[in-house]
Protein backbone atom coordinates (compact mmCIF):
# COMPACT_ATOMS: atom_id res chain seq x y z
CA UNK A 1 0.00 0.00 0.00
CA UNK A 2 1.80 3.32 -1.05
CA UNK A 3 1.88 6.11 1.43
CA UNK A 4 -0.82 8.24 -0.46
CA UNK A 5 -3.42 5.41 -0.46
CA UNK A 6 -2.65 4.54 3.54
CA UNK A 7 -3.71 8.60 4.02
CA UNK A 8 -6.63 8.30 2.24
CA UNK A 9 -8.18 4.81 3.45
CA UNK A 10 -6.75 4.27 6.59
CA UNK A 11 -8.15 6.86 8.57
CA UNK A 12 -11.82 5.96 7.27
CA UNK A 13 -11.31 2.84 8.25
CA UNK A 14 -10.34 4.00 11.69
CA UNK A 15 -13.15 6.01 11.43
CA UNK A 16 -15.70 3.23 10.32
CA UNK A 17 -14.70 1.56 14.10
CA UNK A 18 -14.84 4.35 16.27
CA UNK A 19 -18.04 5.81 14.68
CA UNK A 20 -21.17 4.49 13.52
CA UNK A 21 -21.35 3.81 9.82
CA UNK A 22 -23.06 7.28 8.09
CA UNK A 23 -24.38 7.46 4.57
CA UNK A 24 -21.66 8.62 2.08
CA UNK A 25 -24.01 11.21 0.42
CA UNK A 26 -25.84 13.05 3.12
CA UNK A 27 -23.83 11.85 6.55
CA UNK A 28 -26.45 10.71 8.03
CA UNK A 29 -25.85 7.62 10.85
CA UNK A 30 -27.42 5.18 8.57
CA UNK A 31 -26.25 2.04 5.83
CA UNK A 32 -23.51 2.88 3.46
CA UNK A 33 -25.57 4.45 1.12
CA UNK A 34 -29.42 5.82 2.96
CA UNK A 35 -32.65 5.05 0.97
CA UNK A 36 -32.72 8.84 0.05
CA UNK A 37 -29.51 9.26 -1.47
CA UNK A 38 -30.09 5.70 -3.08
CA UNK A 39 -33.63 6.81 -4.98
CA UNK A 40 -30.40 9.80 -6.77
CA UNK A 41 -29.06 6.69 -8.64
CA UNK A 42 -32.69 5.85 -9.90
CA UNK A 43 -33.09 8.26 -12.66
CA UNK A 44 -32.01 6.41 -15.88
CA UNK A 45 -31.86 8.41 -18.15
CA UNK A 46 -29.93 8.61 -21.71
CA UNK A 47 -27.16 11.52 -22.03
CA UNK A 48 -26.06 12.96 -25.42
CA UNK A 49 -22.44 14.80 -24.51
CA UNK A 50 -21.59 17.50 -27.52
CA UNK A 51 -19.62 16.63 -29.97
CA UNK A 52 -19.71 13.03 -29.49
CA UNK A 53 -21.52 10.71 -31.83
CA UNK A 54 -24.74 9.24 -30.68
CA UNK A 55 -23.31 5.71 -30.56
CA UNK A 56 -22.74 4.35 -28.49
CA UNK A 57 -25.53 5.58 -26.31
CA UNK A 58 -24.90 6.47 -23.24
CA UNK A 59 -27.04 5.98 -19.89
CA UNK A 60 -26.52 7.54 -16.43
CA UNK A 61 -28.43 6.79 -13.25
CA UNK A 62 -27.75 10.26 -11.52
CA UNK A 63 -26.35 13.54 -12.20
CA UNK A 64 -23.21 14.43 -10.88
CA UNK A 65 -24.38 17.29 -7.71
CA UNK A 66 -25.28 17.27 -4.07
CA UNK A 67 -25.66 13.54 -2.66
CA UNK A 68 -24.75 11.72 -5.38
CA UNK A 69 -21.69 13.64 -6.77
CA UNK A 70 -20.55 13.09 -2.67
CA UNK A 71 -21.51 9.40 -3.11
CA UNK A 72 -19.48 8.75 -6.18
CA UNK A 73 -16.62 11.03 -4.73
CA UNK A 74 -16.70 8.96 -1.54
CA UNK A 75 -16.41 5.54 -3.03
CA UNK A 76 -14.11 6.56 -5.99
CA UNK A 77 -11.38 9.23 -4.14
CA UNK A 78 -12.00 8.30 0.12
CA UNK A 79 -12.31 4.05 0.08
CA UNK A 80 -15.55 3.74 1.01
CA UNK A 81 -15.35 0.69 -0.59
CA UNK A 82 -18.79 -0.54 0.99
CA UNK A 83 -20.76 1.42 -1.33
CA UNK A 84 -19.62 -1.05 -4.72
CA UNK A 85 -23.01 -2.94 -3.52
CA UNK A 86 -25.41 -0.36 -3.40
CA UNK A 87 -23.71 1.49 -6.42
CA UNK A 88 -23.21 -2.25 -7.99
CA UNK A 89 -27.09 -3.02 -7.26
CA UNK A 90 -28.61 -0.08 -8.66
CA UNK A 91 -25.85 -0.79 -11.63
CA UNK A 92 -27.25 -3.72 -12.32
CA UNK A 93 -30.61 -3.22 -12.63
CA UNK A 94 -29.88 0.04 -15.02
CA UNK A 95 -28.03 -2.47 -17.39
CA UNK A 96 -31.05 -4.95 -16.86
CA UNK A 97 -33.29 -1.73 -18.46
CA UNK A 98 -30.30 -1.20 -21.24
CA UNK A 99 -30.24 -4.78 -22.22
CA UNK A 100 -34.09 -4.58 -22.59
CA UNK A 101 -34.29 -1.53 -24.85
CA UNK A 102 -31.92 -2.24 -27.05
CA UNK A 103 -32.32 -6.44 -27.71
CA UNK A 104 -30.67 -6.11 -31.40
CA UNK A 105 -27.89 -5.21 -29.40
CA UNK A 106 -27.91 -6.11 -26.31
CA UNK A 107 -30.16 -9.76 -26.37
CA UNK A 108 -27.60 -12.31 -27.15
CA UNK A 109 -25.35 -13.55 -23.19
CA UNK A 110 -23.51 -13.56 -21.73
CA UNK A 111 -23.11 -9.18 -21.82
CA UNK A 112 -19.51 -7.62 -20.75
CA UNK A 113 -19.13 -5.62 -18.60
CA UNK A 114 -16.04 -3.59 -19.67
CA UNK A 115 -14.95 -1.09 -16.93
CA UNK A 116 -13.32 2.14 -18.37
CA UNK A 117 -9.72 1.99 -16.99
CA UNK A 118 -7.77 4.89 -14.71
CA UNK A 119 -4.67 6.55 -15.38
CA UNK A 120 -2.21 3.78 -13.85
CA UNK A 121 -1.12 6.91 -10.59
CA UNK A 122 -4.68 7.36 -9.95
CA UNK A 123 -5.35 3.09 -9.88
CA UNK A 124 -2.13 3.33 -7.33
CA UNK A 125 -3.19 6.09 -5.57
CA UNK A 126 -6.87 4.71 -4.69
CA UNK A 127 -4.76 1.40 -3.74
CA UNK A 128 -6.54 -0.54 -6.87
CA UNK A 129 -8.59 0.10 -10.29
CA UNK A 130 -11.48 1.21 -8.16
CA UNK A 131 -14.14 0.08 -10.64
CA UNK A 132 -13.63 -3.19 -10.80
CA UNK A 133 -15.69 -4.17 -7.13
CA UNK A 134 -18.23 -2.03 -8.45
CA UNK A 135 -18.61 -3.84 -11.67
CA UNK A 136 -18.09 -7.48 -9.83
CA UNK A 137 -21.59 -6.58 -7.77
CA UNK A 138 -23.41 -5.51 -10.90
CA UNK A 139 -22.24 -8.81 -12.14
CA UNK A 140 -23.61 -10.73 -9.76
CA UNK A 141 -26.96 -8.57 -9.74
CA UNK A 142 -27.52 -9.32 -13.82
CA UNK A 143 -27.74 -13.16 -12.28
CA UNK A 144 -27.98 -15.73 -15.24
CA UNK A 145 -29.28 -16.53 -18.26
CA UNK A 146 -30.78 -19.90 -19.47
CA UNK A 147 -28.12 -21.96 -17.32
CA UNK A 148 -25.69 -19.78 -17.71
CA UNK A 149 -23.78 -16.20 -16.86
CA UNK A 150 -26.05 -13.10 -18.08
CA UNK A 151 -22.95 -11.19 -17.53
CA UNK A 152 -19.48 -11.15 -16.92
CA UNK A 153 -16.87 -9.01 -16.37
CA UNK A 154 -14.30 -8.17 -19.23
CA UNK A 155 -11.53 -6.26 -17.93
CA UNK A 156 -10.14 -5.28 -21.25
CA UNK A 157 -8.82 -2.11 -21.72
CA UNK A 158 -6.19 -0.15 -19.79
CA UNK A 159 -4.99 3.39 -19.87
CA UNK A 160 -1.35 4.29 -20.64
CA UNK A 161 1.23 6.28 -17.98
CA UNK A 162 1.96 9.21 -20.74
CA UNK A 163 -1.92 9.94 -20.39
CA UNK A 164 -2.66 13.25 -18.40
CA UNK A 165 -5.24 14.08 -15.60
CA UNK A 166 -7.87 15.47 -18.20
CA UNK A 167 -9.43 17.92 -15.48
CA UNK A 168 -10.15 21.10 -16.82
CA UNK A 169 -10.26 20.36 -20.16
CA UNK A 170 -13.07 20.44 -23.30
CA UNK A 171 -13.90 17.88 -25.16
CA UNK A 172 -11.33 18.44 -27.95
CA UNK A 173 -7.94 18.56 -25.97
CA UNK A 174 -9.37 15.68 -23.70
CA UNK A 175 -9.57 13.60 -26.71
CA UNK A 176 -6.46 14.43 -28.14
CA UNK A 177 -4.99 13.73 -24.81
CA UNK A 178 -6.28 10.28 -24.70
CA UNK A 179 -6.14 9.42 -28.35
CA UNK A 180 -3.49 6.34 -28.23
CA UNK A 181 -3.55 6.54 -24.26
CA UNK A 182 -6.17 3.44 -23.95
CA UNK A 183 -4.54 -0.12 -24.72
CA UNK A 184 -6.25 -3.58 -25.25
CA UNK A 185 -5.16 -5.98 -23.19
CA UNK A 186 -5.45 -9.16 -25.69
CA UNK A 187 -6.07 -12.08 -23.52
CA UNK A 188 -9.62 -10.54 -21.92
CA UNK A 189 -11.40 -9.04 -24.80
CA UNK A 190 -14.88 -10.61 -25.85
CA UNK A 191 -15.14 -12.78 -28.35
CA UNK A 192 -15.70 -10.43 -31.97
CA UNK A 193 -19.68 -9.99 -32.37
CA UNK A 194 -20.46 -10.32 -28.35
CA UNK A 195 -21.99 -7.33 -26.70
CA UNK A 196 -20.33 -4.87 -24.43
CA UNK A 197 -21.40 -2.39 -21.84
CA UNK A 198 -18.72 -0.05 -21.18
CA UNK A 199 -18.94 1.07 -17.56
CA UNK A 200 -17.70 4.18 -15.54
CA UNK A 201 -18.18 6.44 -12.79
CA UNK A 202 -18.78 10.01 -13.55
CA UNK A 203 -19.47 11.36 -17.25
CA UNK A 204 -18.28 14.89 -17.76
CA UNK A 205 -17.27 15.58 -21.82
CA UNK A 206 -17.47 12.16 -22.83
CA UNK A 207 -14.07 11.87 -24.49
CA UNK A 208 -13.56 8.58 -21.94
CA UNK A 209 -16.28 6.73 -23.58
CA UNK A 210 -15.51 7.70 -27.23
CA UNK A 211 -11.96 6.85 -26.77
CA UNK A 212 -12.56 3.45 -25.00
CA UNK A 213 -15.30 2.35 -27.80
CA UNK A 214 -12.86 3.66 -30.83
CA UNK A 215 -10.05 1.31 -28.83
CA UNK A 216 -12.68 -1.43 -29.03
CA UNK A 217 -14.07 -0.69 -32.64
CA UNK A 218 -10.02 -1.00 -34.43
CA UNK A 219 -10.11 -4.16 -32.57
CA UNK A 220 -13.20 -4.92 -34.36
CA UNK A 221 -15.31 -5.32 -31.10
CA UNK A 222 -18.37 -2.75 -31.10
CA UNK A 223 -19.38 -1.09 -27.68
CA UNK A 224 -23.61 -1.83 -27.12
CA UNK A 225 -23.92 1.10 -24.88
CA UNK A 226 -22.60 3.16 -21.75
CA UNK A 227 -23.44 3.06 -18.37
CA UNK A 228 -22.35 5.76 -15.95
CA UNK A 229 -23.31 6.37 -12.25
CA UNK A 230 -23.34 10.29 -12.60
CA UNK A 231 -23.16 12.46 -15.64
CA UNK A 232 -22.12 16.08 -15.35
CA UNK A 233 -24.39 18.99 -16.32
CA UNK A 234 -22.74 20.81 -19.55
ZN1 LIG B 1 -27.97 9.65 2.57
Amino acid sequence: MSRETFLRTVPHALTDLILPRRCAGCAEPSTALCAGCESDFRALRRVRPELLPADPPIYALGRYRGNARRAVLAYKEFGRRDLAKPLGSRLARAARAVIDEHPERLGADPVHLVPVPSRPSAVRARGGPHLSPLVRFARRGLGRGFGREAAVVSDCLRMRREVRDSVGLDTARRVRNLSGGVVLRRGRLPEVGEPIVLVDDVLTTGATVACCSAALRAAGREVAAALVLVAARR
